[in-house]
């Protein structure tokens, strides 16, 4: 009362609860509610509403939707459905896809968001906020953890060793990488805030410290990061925990009412595969079978089959291998209840697994019972100039088709082992073949899967079938697809390697000049994290159709990052492929972003 507007914005004066003004002004008031009335029935949308009273004459001065948080859009477009103003199909387009991310994942106080300063920037590499005591090896992240502390592991850049540290940090923040690298693609996997990429940061590993904006940051100092917006704070900001209500199930359902495409995930783990079906996954479109050795007590394993000089050495360590394997999948398709389930044969790039540590190598040679140094000249033997397009996906199974011998047993038995256990589920187990750029190749290894698949299937009695694919992620892949399509029962597109190749920059380190493409407005955003339509979806819209002239019940999906970015989403949609996969924590965004592409374009 007797206040102006702006005393209000400039925090002057605090204003009273609206309902109060029924008792000073009863008139004014119910004039005030029959206007609001009015004008949201005839916006059909929450409304922002700037008045004035002079004289006890009330003013109108503006109207317009007004901004909401996640959840409140969520109640929003619940309220207006079920006051009859808004269909179902109108809700589903009121939610921005992306917002859903802020139910999902922990979120910053907003006000102490406000008054903390920004000192450094990023790559959005995975969703949330994060705030924590710095800590510089995962070692030091899994102790300080255990003790109770919050931390945030600051790395150069992360690999498989930081795994368990990766998952007791609150967030990751690196200083090398991109938005399809190993830090951010785990960490979107696990739903763990990640900001990577911050080439600011001057590192000092060793020494455990590191400069950024002027500022000294020791182990122990606080930070936060921010890895929706890629923002880096040098202080603690509280944060809250996600928090999911009732009406993001209807909103989902009804999102699940109108799409066409299937929406699945990207899984490796038993738990991870758990955790997507908890968000609505409708089965695996890949699970890296690598991922599944990131695992301390299992790393050794997979790095024991990199290095072997002979067969004999290979087989003993695929044989260490196997089982793991084996429960893995069991758990996997349990998990997935019957839901479609894709494993992807071997594809580690080398330089991500290959040990680099002293201690690491030291102790693989002792399990190998080799001698160190011979362990160091194999591993300088494996040096690649260019390891993403290296001797990596099936060129392993080419070079040593034990490798998709042993992953074929583990895939088939397993199979037979859920199925037998759960003669409800009709399990299809789908095997995928990555990095395949000749049809030739993907026959060669094909051979190998059918001849131990149908063995093993006839050997136990039962009734199993089981697919073979291909994932199309290289250009030549693309542009033979009708060839690579009498192999391959099915395509599903690995945009992260066929966007690098196509452009010909590396996933990794193409952060550091893309930022100068943005500035002068070459490209308007990152071809890893959405799909570059003109180009790299050219290639995905040729493969599909040609796929199809081969093979009418071709099914195609996509599982690159891409997957569960909105825009990508509908692109897939008007291209006609079967479903998306992404990482769990995406699903819910994919569901509903598919359900929109539907919406916006019917008939398609
Ligand atoms: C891809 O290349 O898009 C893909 C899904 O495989 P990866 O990221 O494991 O290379
Ligand atoms: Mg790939």
């Amino acid at each position: 009362m007797n206040a102006q507007g702006e005393d209000v914005v400039a925090g002057v004066r605090t204003p009273q609860t609206i309902d109060q003004l029924a008792e000073v002004m009863p008139e004014a008031y119910a004039q005030f509610v029959e206007i609001c009335n009015k004008l949201e029935q005839h916006y059909r949308d929450m409304q922002d509403m700037e008045f004035t009273i002079e004289d006890k004459k009330l003013y109108m001065l503006q109207t317009r939707n007004g901004k909401r948080t996640a959840a409140a859009a969520l109640k929003i477009a619940c309220d207006l459905v079920d006051e009859g103003m808004i269909s179902e199909e109108e809700a589903v387009c009121m939610i921005e896809p992306k917002s859903l991310d802020a139910l999902l994942h922990p979120q910053f106080d907003p006000t102490a968001l406000k008054a903390a300063k920004v000192v450094g920037h990023g790559l959005a590499a995975s969703p949330g906020a994060a705030c924590g005591k710095i800590v510089f090896t995962a070692e030091d992240a899994t102790d300080w953890a255990q003790r109770g502390e919050k931390v945030v592991l600051v790395r150069l850049e992360t690999s498989p060793e930081d795994i368990e540290g990766m998952h007791y940090a609150q967030g990751i923040l690196t200083v090398r990488g991109g938005m399809t690298s190993h830090a951010a693609v785990v960490a979107r996997g696990m739903g763990t805030c990640c900001v990577s990429g911050c080439g600011e940061i001057k590192m000092d590993e060793a020494n455990k410290k590191f400069e950024l904006a002027g500022r000294t940051y020791q182990e122990g100092d606080w930070i936060s990061i921010d890895g929706s917006t890629g923002n880096i704070y040098g202080e603690a900001i509280p944060t809250a925990d996600a928090s999911i209500g009732g009406e993001f199930g209807r909103l989902m359902g009804w999102a699940d009412k109108y799409r066409k495409l299937n929406v699945r995930t990207n899984a490796d783990t038993p738990k991870d595969a758990a955790q997507a079906r908890k968000f609505g996954a409708e089965g695996i479109g890949l699970c890296r079978t690598e991922h599944m050795f990131f695992d301390p007590d299992r790393i050794a394993a997979i790095r024991e089959m990199i290095v072997s000089g002979t067969v004999e050495q290979r087989e003993t360590a695929l044989a260490k291998l196997e089982p793991m394997q084996q429960s893995d999948f069991e758990g996997i398709y349990e998990a997935m209840e019957g839901y479609p389930v894709t494993i992807r044969f071997l594809d580690p790039p080398l330089h991500e697994f290959v040990p680099t540590e002293e201690e690491d190598i030291q102790a693989l040679a002792k399990e190998m019972k080799m001698d160190a140094e011979e362990l160091k000249a194999v591993i300088a033997d494996l040096h690649e100039f260019n390891p993403m397009m290296g001797h990596r996906g099936c060129r392993l199974d080419v070079t040593y088709p034990e490798i998709a011998a042993m992953q074929t047993r583990a895939i088939i038995k397993a199979a037979l082992a859920v199925q037998g256990r759960h003669p409800e589920w009709e399990l299809v187990p789908e095997i995928m073949i990555p990095l395949v750029g000749e049809a030739k190749e993907l026959h060669f290894v094909k051979e190998i899967v059918v001849k131990i698949a149908d063995e093993l299937i006839a050997k136990s009695g039962m009734k199993l079938t089981y697919k073979v694919g291909t994932m199309i992620e290289i250009p030549r892949a693309a542009l033979t697809a009708d060839e690579i399509a009498k192999e391959a029962e099915f395509f599903s597109f690995g945009t992260n390697d066929l966007t690098q190749m196509t452009f010909g920059f590396s996933r990794d380190d193409a952060g550091k000049f893309l930022s100068a493409y943005y500035e002068k407005k070459i490209y308007e955003f990152d071809p890893f994290a959405r799909l570059d339509q003109v180009g790299v979806g050219r290639l995905v819209k040729m493969a599909a159709d040609l796929g199809r002239q081969t093979r009418p019940d071709l099914k195609l999906g996509i599982c690159g990052e891409h997957g569960g970015d909105p825009s990508t989403i509908e692109f897939c949609h008007k291209v006609g492929l079967n479903y998306v996969s992404c990482s769990p924590f995406r699903v819910p965004i994919a569901r509903l972003a598919a359900a929109q592409a539907a919406i916006k374009n019917p008939g398609k």
